[in-house]
């Protein structure tokens, strides 16, 4: 019987965990990935706990904890100083709390981990993948690598190439837009004015917000904690953002009348000669698809579900993906052969419920902190206190940002996500049911 050969395009997040577990129960997989060499850019993030599940079971939960920084909750000030958002993992389960990682970290714990299933894994870096056709028992990449044209078949792809993907099945696509608002973020030596244990959030009204994330550090220096700092705008004023020595100044300005603790921090950084921070800008887009696979192709990551980061759930969302689909071929192949109708009915099982919840919440909530309307923050600021009055939201609130749940009544469960490793044989040996988390 041949092995089942997989294909995925781009070794982001979602690409190289799925690769991890497809290598780690026998299968081929190639990695097809645009650029010369990984080096991911970009701010830190925040993996929430159903990522750290899924961290867990790929086996890089204690690796990552060396160099990220354990986060214990949210907190988004208003400028009277008031907690308009105070939400704590504890809060949702006792054990629960969130990292903050360096994308650099991210990409080198899942690439070490890799690195143990060299035999099942080919590495196509420097390869473009523009076409992808299937056919009856195959499917076929088409595109370029910086000496030859590429024409490959496979048993199936899974296309992780992010937010602007272009590989996606059209007729599968509702929306795919950009968001007319972005981020201009900067890492920087890690911020001790503020409790390094949290995500600190500060808001004006729906047009000012700013972010302090501990970012742990990178593999290259362990030493060195850091932490991202990232503001909002409008698209059209991202690249404008601090050009001159006058707009530094306004900045500050701007955020010591409100938080004056925080712009004394931030000047020391802006104006020290041997951090000189870099800003560089995020921009973000909304994808929503109906499905995200059938037959021998699959969409996972950005690719099929990308949204503003104010929720922070992308990237957990990718190892969710990640997780669901090596599920998914568990339990639906046989002797190598697998069912790819039932395949895809299982993640759909999976994984459609929990991307509908948090794409309707990222809608819904995106525009209170980042718009131009004059009711939105108006309405967050007087219904979000009211909320934490309640402990039954209270706790909503933790394990919505948590990443768990699945609906309005429906959460995953950490410990199932995160068991799986240790117990799925033992499971399907005895042909029991694995246990389903909504
Ligand atoms: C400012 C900002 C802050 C964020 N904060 C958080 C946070 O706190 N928490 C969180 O969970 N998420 C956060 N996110 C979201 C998170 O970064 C993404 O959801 C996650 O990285 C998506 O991973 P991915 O693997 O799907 O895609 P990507 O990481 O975009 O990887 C796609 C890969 O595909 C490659 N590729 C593209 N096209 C091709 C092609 N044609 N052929 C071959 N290769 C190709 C690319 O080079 C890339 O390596 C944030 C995002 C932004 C912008």
């Amino acid at each position: 019987m041949k092995i089942p050969h997989f294909a995925i395009i781009g070794a982001g997040t979602a690409g190289l965990a799925t690769a991890i577990l497809l290598a780690r129960e026998g299968n081929q997989v190639t990695i097809f990935e645009q650029v010369d060499e990984l080096s991911p850019v970009g701010a830190g993030l925040l993996l929430q706990p159903a990522g750290l599940a899924v961290f867990e079971h790929l086996g890089v939960l204690e690796h990552a904890l060396q160099l990220g920084a354990k986060v214990t909750g949210l907190e988004g000030q208003l400028p009277n100083k008031r907690l308009l958002v105070n939400s704590h993992y504890q809060q949702a389960a006792p054990k629960l709390y969130g990292l903050g990682i360096h994308r650099a970290t991210l990409c080198h714990v899942l690439t070490q981990k890799l690195a143990e299933y060299s035999n099942q894994v080919t590495w196509r870096m420097n390869h473009s993948i523009e076409r992808i056709e299937e056919r009856q028992n195959e499917v076929r990449l088409f595109g370029s690598s910086r000496q030859h044209n590429i024409d490959d078949c496979f048993d199936a792809v899974l296309i992780a190439n992010g937010a602007r993907s272009q590989l996606r099945p059209k007729q599968w696509v509702k929306v795919d837009q950009a968001y007319p608002w972005g981020a201009a973020w900067s890492i920087v030596p890690e911020c001790l004015t503020l409790n390094p244990e949290i995500l600190h959030q500060f808001y004006d009204r729906s047009k000012i917000m700013m972010g302090v994330l501990p970012t742990g550090a990178i593999p290259s220096a362990p030493q060195q904690r850091l932490s991202s700092v990232f503001w909002s705008l409008p698209t059209p004023q991202l690249q404008s953002f601090l050009k001159d020595e006058q707009a530094k100044q306004q900045w500050l300005q701007q955020v010591s009348d409100r938080w004056p603790d925080v712009a004394e921090w931030l000047k020391q950084i802006v104006y020290d000669e041997q951090i000189q921070p870099q800003w560089l800008s995020a921009q973000y887009r909304d994808v929503v698809m109906s499905q995200y696979g059938q037959g021998r192709i699959g969409v996972i990551g950005d690719a099929a579900h990308a949204m503003s980061p104010q929720l922070g759930q992308g990237a957990n969302m990718a190892l969710l993906d990640a997780w669901a689909f090596s599920q998914s071929v568990q339990r639906t192949k046989k002797n190598q052969q697998i069912d790819w109708a039932m395949l895809w009915q299982h993640y759909h099982q999976h994984r459609h419920s929990s991307t509908q919840f948090y794409q309707f919440l990222s809608r819904l909530l995106t525009p209170l902190y980042q718009s131009n309307h004059w009711w939105a923050s108006g309405l967050r600021d007087l219904t979000f206190p009211w909320m934490y009055q309640i402990p039954y939201f209270r706790k909503e609130m933790a394990m919505t940002i948590s990443g768990l749940k699945t609906g309005l009544f429906q959460q995953m469960s950490y410990q199932q996500i995160a068991a799986y490793q240790q117990n799925e044989n033992i499971l399907l040996q005895n042909n029991q049911s694995l246990p389903e988390y909504d």
